[in-house]
């Protein structure tokens, strides 16, 4: 014998049961069949919603009753032909008897758990009758009432089951019957008065246990809306899989923990028998699903994550506990008589609090019970009043061979402190099935996705990038993420996502990842921006390894990193107004990004795409200390110098670098030396050096008025009025057989930014294009400089050195 249960969803509609009526079929050609069915979809919510309406309004209760009714004559009429009057009688009396308890209650005003257990049956009531009867139209099926079979205590809404009466029940029942198929409706059950029980929300998947083991059947087949039991709730983390082999014991730990997929009661039973549990999806029966066994295939040391939302602590704390026993006593007995679940405990050794998460809607409750039964403890300040914190949740990492491993809460607790989720409580039992932390409800999608990604899917690491500025340079880095997302996920294991992106107007959110071939269709649509509704909505959609790119050369948002360092959101920026602003700017930056552990990256700070800094934190990181810098760092002033002589006009080139995107958008920054003397400043800090922008000596050759011009038209007027001015630079150095390059040095502790005359036997001489070069004079590297050099300026470059940095941030 075999008992298959189907849930809601997979009766929830006419079409539905069709698949169902078709499993069955199958199924019943090898042996005799148990079928176990809960009410059609939403109907036990609704016929509750009724309830509860009918105590204000009955014809808001009668409307829902219409809902209901539709759907069910909807389903006979279609699956049911030959005793169709025969069923419709039966239905039509069942909801006529429904509608004159929701009149009761209405008139009445009262509601008890008497009358909740026995509107809520009618959902399985009905749906059994109809079922069994559209199956008889296809082969040998009878109906069963499971209230005359199920025996329980008085526990109308979560009754508790006598099975010695029950299973004698079962047993001489099935023993009698001549069907190939019996149907009978979860959840339901009775009490030794004959009154309606029920088996708590979810219980039908109980029945079908208990019938099995009553029947010895051999295997129980839960059959549900997906295929298994996943390694967390597939609807919460996307990358969640159908687990293959499981435990009894770790499927328990599991749905007790709030993996729906399985009501906690079901495997007791189903246990003591060791009957095969198989969960299977209705709309995929070729999928093998998950088989809870005791003996599991699976070496797989965590199994699954899983959490329950809408937690409340109580904490029970003062200095007059410790060492005096009783208190836990008091405090789990008080709770315990008034029906109050406790889902998790914690204890410090010291005694010094108790701590205990219930569900939030019996929090209140608690609070004002133990307050009570320690008013005299609390009156005499021996402990404090309780405390209750709500909006929690619980997750719970599970796996019965945990504890042959180390590590793993090690592994747990950092991957959810590198996510800043914050956890109040942490329970492991000895046994270690199952390591549970207490955290922010508003955190759990982030935790759990965290905490699967560390566990499920090493090989696979996700970075979700939110992105503002995609002018020149963030353009291209979209286009170059577009171009090789495929190949890291590939070889890299590495998906990135990018999920927000926004200009200086406007914004746009997509949390599954943006199409980067529409992006600019979709931020032309977005909503308006300003920062901090970008950082809001960063922080509201609280993804995992999240990174904050700024491509602008924004001072106001080189302002905000620190709010996204804080929320362990890493940073990557070609910006250099942060690197360069105050010294303890920078150093705070640089703090905070230890402090909540993420990344704060900004290679292209100096020489774009060049690995200048990187290389520098190496050698400083590995123990070298930095005598001297020299380098040429303007990729802007070099394309000026190499293509300015007595043929062409300063104007000219200076316009010709900017059309090419080798300067700033502001090109007097380049061309005043201010943007040398911020990089040649970074890279003194990085050197480890306290330097200010202002310690720099800056030798401009720009002549005054045009330093001091206020727009870019200005500026370059100023240049065409002054080219005589800009010739005797260039014939100075023409004259001596040198070329101009402007050159940033710091030596011993002091920095200095100007036009250098360089002669023809002098690594910079032979420099290119908008080429950067940086000699380091190290330790290791006293007389022969450790020399980088390459292109430094350039949309592509840049856009491809934070690449580079994402890269590293990923690769940490
Ligand atoms: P049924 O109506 O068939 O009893 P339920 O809604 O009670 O189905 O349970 C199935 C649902 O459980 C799934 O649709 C899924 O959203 C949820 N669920 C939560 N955690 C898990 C998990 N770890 N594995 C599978 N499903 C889960
Ligand atoms: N119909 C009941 C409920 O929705 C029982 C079940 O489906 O398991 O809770
Ligand atoms: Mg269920």
């Amino acid at each position: 014998m075999k008992v298959l249960k189907f849930g809601g969803s997979s009766v929830a509609n006419s079409e539905n049961i069709k698949k169902v009526l078709a499993i069955v079929a199958k199924a019943s050609k090898e042996q005799k069949v148990a079928v176990v069915v809960s009410a059609f979809g939403k109907t036990t919510d609704n016929l509750l919603a009724a309830a509860n309406s009918a105590l204000v309004d009955i014809t808001i209760a009668k409307n829902i009753l219409e809902t209901i009714k539709e759907l069910h004559y909807q389903v006979i009429d279609d699956l049911i032909s030959s005793q169709k009057k025969e069923v419709l009688e039966v239905v039509t009396s069942l909801l006529d008897r429904l509608c004159s308890i929701y009149e009761g209650v209405f008139l009445l005003q009262e509601l008890s758990d008497k009358t909740i257990a026995k509107v809520s049956s009618f959902g399985e009531r009905l749906s059994s009758f109809i079922i069994a009867n559209a199956a008889n139209e296809l082969f040998d099926a009878a109906h069963k009432e499971s209230k005359a079979l199920i025996s329980t205590n008085n526990e109308y809404l979560n009754a508790q089951v006598n099975f010695k009466i029950t299973n004698q029940n079962i047993t001489s029942f099935f023993n009698k019957t001549k069907h190939q198929v019996t149907v009978l409706g979860g959840f339901i059950s009775s009490n030794i008065k004959g009154e309606t029980t029920t088996l708590g929300r979810g219980g039908s998947d109980f029945s079908a246990s208990i019938y099995a083991a009553a029947l010895n059947a051999i295997e129980l087949q839960i059959w549900t809306d997906v295929p298994g039991m996943f390694t967390a709730n597939p609807r919460v983390v996307k990358q969640a899989y159908p687990i293959s082999e499981i435990s009894y014991e770790e499927a328990m730990e599991l749905s007790h923990f709030g993996a729906k997929v399985l009501y906690p009661p079901t495997i007791q039973p189903s246990l003591r028998k060791e009957i095969p549990i198989r969960i299977k999806n209705t709309f995929d029966p070729q999928n093998i699903g998950t088989l809870i066994c005791n003996n599991p295939n699976n070496s797989d040391e965590v199994k699954g994550i899983s959490h329950i939302e809408d937690i409340s602590l109580i904490t029970l704390e003062g200095g007059g506990m410790i060492g005096i026993p009783g208190f836990s006593k008091r405090l789990f007995e008080t709770l315990s008589l008034e029906k109050i679940n406790i889902v998790f405990i914690t204890q410090a050794s010291s005694e010094h609090s108790i701590c205990v998460g219930v569900y939030q809607d019996d929090a209140s409750k608690a609070k004002e019970l133990l307050d009570d039964t320690f008013s005299i403890e609390i009156d005499r300040k021996k402990i404090k009043p309780i405390i209750v914190e709500n909006d929690l949740a619980i997750i719970a990492v599970v796996g019965e061979s945990m504890k042959n491993y180390q590590g793993l809460s090690g592994q747990m607790f950092s991957a959810l402190g590198r996510n800043n989720v914050n956890v109040r409580a942490i329970a492991q039992g000895s046994s270690e099935k199952n390591i549970s932390a207490v955290i922010n409800k508003s955190n759990a999608k982030k935790a759990l996705n965290t905490l699967h990604e560390q566990f499920f899917e090493e090989k696979t690491k996700q970075l979700n990038l939110f992105v503002t500025g995609v002018g020149n340079v963030g353009e291209r880095f979209l286009a170059q993420i577009q171009q090789q997302r495929k190949f890291l996920k590939e070889n890299l294991k590495l998906d990135i996502k990018v999920i927000g992106i926004a200009n200086s107007r406007k914004m746009f959110f997509n949390n599954d990842g943006i199409d980067l071939e529409n992006w600019k269709k979709s931020l032309e649509n977005g909503e308006p921006t300003t920062l901090k509704s970008f950082h809001e909505k960063v922080i509201a959609s609280n993804h995992i390894n999240s990174v904050f790119i700024d491509n602008t050369a924004n001072e106001e948002v080189s302002e905000v990193y620190e709010t996204y360092l804080r929320e362990s959101i890493s940073v990557v920026t070609c910006n250099k107004i942060a690197c360069a602003s105050s010294f303890d700017n920078y150093k705070t930056l640089k703090q905070v990004s230890r402090k909540y552990n993420a990344s704060f990256l900004f290679e292209t700070n100096v020489g774009a795409g060049l690995p200048i800094i990187d290389t520098l934190k190496n050698l400083i990181n590995s123990g070298d200390s930095v005598h001297k810098i020299q380098a040429v760092l303007s990729g802007s002033l070099n394309f000026v110098f190499n293509n300015f002589n007595d043929k062409a006009t300063f104007h000219n080139v200076v316009a010709a670098a900017q059309k090419e995107g080798y300067t700033e958008p502001d090109p007097k920054i380049d061309l005043s030396g201010v943007d040398v003397a911020r990089k040649i400043l970074i890279l003194a800090r990085e050197s480890g050096y306290k330097i200010e922008l202002e310690d720099i000596s800056n030798n401009s050759f720009l002549p005054e008025e045009t330093l001091n011009t206020k727009n870019n038209e200005d500026f370059y007027d100023s240049l065409t009025k002054n080219e005589e001015h800009f010739q005797s630079i260039y014939k100075e150095a023409n004259d001596k057989d040198c070329r101009l390059k402007y050159v940033a040095e710091f030596i011993n502790g002091k920095a200095n930014v100007g036009l250098q005359h360089i002669a023809s036997d002098h690594p910079f001489y032979n420099l290119e294009g908008s080429d950067n070069i940086v000699l380091f004079f190290t330790d290791r590297y006293p007389e022969n400089p450790l020399i980088i050099k390459g292109a430094g300026a350039g949309a592509d470059v840049t856009a491809s050195g934070i690449f580079a940095d994402v890269i590293r941030i990923a690769n940490k």
